[in-house]
């Protein structure tokens, strides 16, 4: 089968993180989240993690270079030779050219871009109910749970956290940077890749079918 390389785009909520994980476990490839990999090194407070820290919790972006580095380092590894699905990155011009640069030294073509499309009352509404099982990782929005107290992944009780930057105020930092800094990163890909527009508000299940036929 063709290497797939995916490159998932949206806004912060738009559901990146849920889709990137169903589409890893359907095509067997690994699931990069640049979001995932900054709040290990931040629970583990490694260096990585102590430079990130604050920046995430405003709701800012983490320097180029150190993220040009992390997704380098992730690309060049053995796990990322049968495709991958990046999940969080590129969110700067300047971190797309970083990423043709390295995918030219593999030598690979252009990723698919899978943008999920959504409006701010969406994501605002989304990300402010949104909760992560403290015990295996699971993301779920409250208002669609019958049961608000256990985790429907791994029936943990009272387990869910709010992330800090799932604050309102760190909400609004965040669309701010993805309108100003981030979607001009898909007019970048607009000439170069096949872009594939999802509409966000629909429910999981039917993104994940729309997602399979148009890779089809
Ligand atoms: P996410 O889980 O993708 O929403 O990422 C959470 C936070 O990690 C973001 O708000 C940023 O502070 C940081 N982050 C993740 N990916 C990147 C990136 N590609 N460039 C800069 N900062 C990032």
């Amino acid at each position: 089968m063709k290497k797939l390389q995916i490159l998932m785009f949206g806004a912060p909520g738009a559901g990146k993180g849920t889709q990137a994980k169903i589409l890893s476990s359907e095509r067997h490839i690994p699931h990069i989240s640049t979001g995932d990999i900054l709040r290990e090194a931040v629970s583990k407070k490694t260096e990585l993690g102590l430079k990130a820290k604050a920046i995430m919790e405003a709701g800012e972006l983490v320097p180029d270079e150190i993220m040009g580095g992390i997704i380098r380092d992730v690309l060049f590894s053995d796990k990322c030779k049968p495709g991958y699905i990046l999940d969080g990155f590129p969110r700067t011009i300047n971190q797309a050219n970083i990423l043709d640069g390295i995918l030219k030294e593999i030598d690979e073509g252009y990723p698919i871009v899978i943008e999920l499309d959504a409006d701010d009352e969406l994501i605002i509404n989304r990300l402010s109910s949104r909760r992560v099982c403290s015990e295996c990782g699971y993301i779920v929005n409250l208002n669609s749970l019958e049961d608000p107290t256990t985790c429907p992944n791994c029936g943990a009780k009272n387990s869910f956290i709010k992330r800090k930057d799932d604050e309102e105020d760190v909400i609004k930092n965040r669309l701010n940077v993805y309108h100003q800094t981030t979607k001009p990163v898909l007019d970048f890909y607009r000439n170069k890749a096949k872009i594939i527009s999802i509409d966000a508000a629909l429910p999981v299940e039917e993104v994940a079918k729309k997602i399979t036929v148009e890779l089809n």
